[in-house]
Order: C-alpha cells, then structure tokens, then sequence
C-alpha cells in the first residue's frame, strides 16, 4: 500500500515524561505506516526550553503562525520542585500560556465518548470553548510586607491616567491585576458562535456580572451584541439556540443535562471545568483539545498533562497503563486539518478511520488501566500503554 503524501509540515513540538516516551510510539505504529508524514520538530521538553532561555517555545509558536497546524505533546510547567529535579535556571512560564498569548484563540476540549464507560446524566459530549487569551493567565502579581494603598492606574495614549482605589490595605497582603482586550473577546465569542453552527449544538456562556459590573459584564455584553447583529438568524436556522446565565448557574443546570452543547468559558473557567467536565465523562485520557486561532492558526494536543506518576514508575523499568487516545485524537485533528487546507481527502480518511477504529477497540474490551475502572461491562483485557497502542495498530492494519 503507498503512503499518503503531505504537502505542509505540521508543526511538531514535542514534550515532557510519560507522554514524550509514548509519542515516538504513536508515530511510528499508527502514523508513519501509512503516511509520508512531514513535521517541523520542536523540542518543548523541559531540559531544551532551558538551554535556549525558552526561545524553543517561540520559535515554535512563530513557525505554528507560518505553516497553519501544529501537534504539541504535553509538557511540564515547572514549579520549584521541578526546578529543583531538573536543575533549571528558573520556573520557565507554561508553554501553554506563552503559545496562547502569541496565537490567541480559543480552546475546544471535546470528551471522546465510547458506549462502555458510563456517566449517569451525561448522554452527549459536553464541548468547553476555553477562552485561551488574558485574565490570571498574562497578569500582575504584588505580593506586600505591609499595609498600604492598592490603585488599579490606566494612562492612555495620551498620557491621562485614570485610577481606582482597590483597597487600602491595613497590612501585609496580596494584589492581582489582570486584563483582556475587546478584540479577543470578540473573536472569542465568534469561535464560539462558528463551532456552535458548525456542530449544530446549542451555545452556553456565563460569567459573574453581577459581580463584576465592568470586567465580566463586558463579556456578557460583546458576546450579546455580537450574536445580534450577526448570529440570530443562523442560529435560528441551524435550530440551535445561545444561552446566556451566571456561572453558578450554569454549572448547576448542567450537571442535569443530557450534554450536547458548546460551554463557552471564560480563562480561568475552562481550565478548571474541563477537567472536571473530562474525568465525568470517564478519563483525561478521552479529552480531545484544539486550539482555534481568530487568525486561523490550529495547534491540537491532549487535554492531559506528562502524566508523571506513571513516568516514575516507567524509569524503575515497571509497566505502565497509560492511556494514549488523546495524543492519538491530537495526531488526527492536526492531520484531518492539513488534509483539509492542503486539499488532500485521504488524510482526513485516514484520521477518522484510525479514531473509529480506537473507539471499537476499546468498546470490544480492550483498553488501559483508567478506562478498565470505570467500564460497565468489565474489560476483556487491561492493556499496558505499549500493548493497547499495538492492539490498535493490529486493528487497524486488518482494516486496510
Ligand atoms: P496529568 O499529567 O494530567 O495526570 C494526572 C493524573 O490523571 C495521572 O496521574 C493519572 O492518574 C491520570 N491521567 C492523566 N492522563 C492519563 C493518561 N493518558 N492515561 C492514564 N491516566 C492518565 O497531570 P499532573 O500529573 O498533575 O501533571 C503532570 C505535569 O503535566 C505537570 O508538570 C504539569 O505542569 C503538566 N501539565 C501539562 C499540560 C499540558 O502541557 N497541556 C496540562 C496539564 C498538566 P493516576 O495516576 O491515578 O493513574
Ligand atoms: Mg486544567
């Protein structure tokens, strides 16, 4: 069989522990048999971002904005105790964060269903729309030994300063300034609005405007205009609706519905609730995540991290059930979107064969550690992260 060419490399940055052993694995099992696969590699592990001060990341980020598609694994966020493990200079930012802030955009994480693990409530997938841009992600921190005046200070462009007093604090305590811009809102809010009608699924947004009158309410009232003046009727002809409420609200009600929605969240929101959204709907390791440009750039991931207890237990030679289908959904996003951009229809074939083929190995019995927990009916067979990524591969070479 002649492998499927490509015309544009992806953009390939790889990452760190558990997840950098299995990708070359992915690759070399899943991919490379069947396609004449082309990346720009990245090195993104924590050892390289080191020696280059983290240019690697931007360098990465840059070439992303060059070619249109990227594929990040994932990696560590050093705190001091992997300054420590590691011997770096210092607590390197989240590359994560630092891609975002360069390429804007919003984050989709969409839970990979298979019948067999069930949720009670949760019938359809439940989609976050992560706003990927601004808030406690790109702020300022004052951390003071005393008491004194807290001013929040904006100087325009004309030099006028306008000022709030946040507190005035009567000792030792902690400040936080955060921003976001109008534009970003808006092309988050348009993501959002475009993924809705292309899924045909219905739009939920929340924030704490009741709280926050000018922050959060400016949130609430870019989206709403937005949908007015551009969106009504498309949604109305897809059959699908947008929802505006509270934060509190919403996670409330949706903890009672079937699924089957975009939740459009704020920063901070969409990190926290989708993992929760992600470990409801069974495992990290089944939470597919795609990074939507307003500039039309894509990088696709997993939703999980570098998975590091199961690393330890990988360097002392044990054998670990780690769970690859979210890397492999990431290698099929980014290649279904180069096939699409470059015009070449058998990449996209190939992606969904290979997703297809996952979902029934796993709903035939087989599978990793994670999904084994919480199977109803019980697995044939609890594979290691090599033998499950090898069943696959088997699978799906009967399928050619
Ligand atoms: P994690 O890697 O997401 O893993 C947390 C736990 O979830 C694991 O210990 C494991 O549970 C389970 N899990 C996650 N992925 C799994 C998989 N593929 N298969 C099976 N089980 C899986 O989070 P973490 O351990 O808190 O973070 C480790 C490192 O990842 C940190 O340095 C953090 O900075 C980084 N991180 C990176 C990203 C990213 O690059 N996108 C995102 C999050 C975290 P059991 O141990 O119970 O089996
Ligand atoms: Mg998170």
């Amino acid at each position: 069989m002649s492998k499927i060419q490509m015309k544009t490399p992806l953009v390939e940055l790889d990452g760190d522990e558990m997840t950098r052993v299995l990708w070359p694995v992915i690759k070399e099992k899943l991919i490379e048999p069947f396609v004449d696969l082309k990346t720009e590699y990245y090195d993104l592990g924590i050892k390289k971002r080191d020696e280059t001060d983290d240019q690697i990341t931007i360098d990465a980020a840059n070439a992303i904005k060059k070619y249109g598609v990227g594929i990040k694994n994932a990696t560590i966020t050093p705190n001091q105790e992997r300054v420590e493990e590691y011997s770096l200079k210092k607590q390197w930012k989240s590359p994560n964060g630092t891609i975002r802030a360069m390429l804007d955009g919003t984050v989709f994480r969409k839970p990979i269903l298979v019948s067999n693990p069930s949720v009670k409530s949760w019938k359809k997938p439940i989609v976050v729309g992560r706003h990927a841009y601004g808030d406690v992600y790109k702020n300022a921190e004052i951390k003071t030994e005393t008491g004194g005046k807290a001013e929040l200070v904006f100087t325009d462009a004309k030099g006028n300063e306008t000022r709030e007093t946040i507190m005035e604090l009567p000792g030792p305590g902690i400040l936080q300034g955060t921003h976001n811009t109008n534009a970003s809102i808006s092309s988050f809010a348009r993501a959002c609005f475009e993924y809705a009608i292309d899924e045909k699924i219905d739009c939920w947004f929340a924030t704490k405007d009741t709280i926050s009158k000018q922050y959060d309410q400016t949130f609430k009232l870019i989206f709403e205009d937005l949908f007015e003046s551009e969106y009504k009727n498309q949604f109305e002809e897809a059959g699908i609706s947008f929802f505006y409420t509270l934060i509190d609200d919403v996670i409330a009600r949706m903890m009672k519905t079937e699924g089957g929605m975009l939740w459009a969240c704020k920063n901070y929101d969409g990190d926290v609730m989708s993992d929760m959204v992600a470990s409801a709907f069974g495992s990290l390791a089944m939470m597919s995540s795609v990074l939507v440009s307003p500039h039309g750039y894509f990088e696709y991931e997993a939703a999980h991290g570098t998975v590091q207890r199961h690393y330890y237990k990988h360097l002392k030679g044990e054998k670990t059930s780690t769970n690859a289908v979210a890397l492999i959904f990431a290698w099929t996003g980014a290649l279904r979107k180069r096939g699409e951009l470059d015009k070449i229809p058998a990449l996209a074939e190939f992606s969904d064969k290979l997703e297809q083929t996952i979902i029934d190995t796993i709903e035939s019995g087989y599978m990793t550690g994670d999904l084994a927990a919480i199977c109803e009916p019980k697995a044939v067979e609890v594979l290691d992260s090599i033998q499950f990524l090898d069943t696959i591969a088997q699978q799906f070479q009967t399928r050619q």
